[in-house]
């Protein structure tokens, strides 16, 4: 809640005018306390995983050869009936473990400083909060994700999100309630860090979910914006990693590649790529189609070491 009754008010505290973002702030916050607006956190969860895959499900729906090209698995087809199962037993999983987590989680934010005043933070100010949010959740991510492929963490915990070895949009945070949790934790990280305002805070949430829900989606279209971004893993990147499954030992990073590269876990990914880049130059040299999907080639990975 705004310790301002108005406008004049707001201004006269800032010592200038606001600006159009500001006033809006102001007229969408001033009234509310604050608890209230950090659980908008858990309705934008909601929303934009429900609008976020539906392009990606139009897609799937309608496939036809220009779109094929483009699938990376694409013998596999996602019914409808397949979506919605998965897309309802995310609903249920926000809503029942994710829900509970912001609502007590309030405390928390309010001791590590996320703010809801004015002034809001600059374009610049934004961008560089979620670059640190993106690189601390990536870096720490990697090593909870390569934890959960050893023996116990998988069997108990990690299976749950493999059960799609081909993933779609809606799969993206499809998982076992308590690796929610657990994967919860490096993306609280960041703003624990570094903290900002609460709208910085929500677009953090809202982009990592978009993320997710592009790089699970089963499609690496040649146009994606997201190819312009340094170190970024993308759909092919994370589809080899549900493409392997149980034993994979490649690409357990959630956005960009430096950690896998690093550490040596995307060996087995570059040996495929090079493997399968191949086989499609000899099949275009003798005159065949040339397919964008590399699940006619056994599921093979190394071991980092
Ligand atoms: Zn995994
Ligand atoms: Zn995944």
């Amino acid at each position: 809640m705004l310790p301002y009754q108005n406008l004049h008010q707001a201004e006269a505290a800032l010592g200038r005018e606001l600006t159009i973002a500001e006033k809006l702030w102001l007229n969408y916050s001033a009234n509310k306390p604050d608890y209230l607006l950090h659980y908008h956190n858990i309705l934008f969860l909601i929303l934009f995983y429900s609008i976020a895959p539906l392009p990606y499900m139009f897609i799937e729906l309608s496939r036809s050869k220009r779109i094929d090209k483009h699938k990376i698995q694409s013998k596999i087809k996602n019914s409808f009936q397949d979506m919605l199962k998965c897309y309802k037993d995310v609903v249920q999983t926000f809503i029942v473990v994710v829900g509970p987590l912001q609502v007590s989680s309030y405390p928390f934010i309010k001791l590590i400083g996320i703010r809801t005043s004015l002034s809001l933070p600059s374009g610049g100010e934004m961008f560089w909060q979620l670059l640190v949010y993106f690189l601390i959740e990536d870096y720490t991510g990697y090593w909870v994700h390569r934890l959960l492929h050893s023996n116990g963490g998988y069997e108990k915990i990690h299976h749950v999100h493999h059960e799609y070895s081909a993933p779609m949009g809606f799969a993206g945070p499809y998982a076992h309630w308590s690796e929610i949790l657990i994967l919860g934790m490096p993306a609280f990280l960041g703003p624990a860090v570094v903290p900002g305002h609460i709208t910085t805070y929500w677009l953090w949430f809202v982009l990592r979910q978009i993320e997710a829900i592009e790089t699970h989606s089963g499609y690496d279209f040649s146009w994606s914006p997201t190819r312009f971004v340094p170190f970024y893993g993308g759909a092919r990147y994370h589809d080899y990693h549900h493409y392997v499954g149980r034993h994979s030992q490649s690409n357990f990073a959630s956005v960009f590649t430096y950690c896998d590269y690093l550490y040596g876990t995307d060996k087995g990914y570059r040996y495929h790529k090079s493997i399968h880049r191949k086989m499609e130059e000899t099949v275009e040299r003798n005159g065949g189609h040339r397919e964008g999907s590399y699940n006619s080639m056994p599921a093979q990975d190394f071991k980092s070491e």
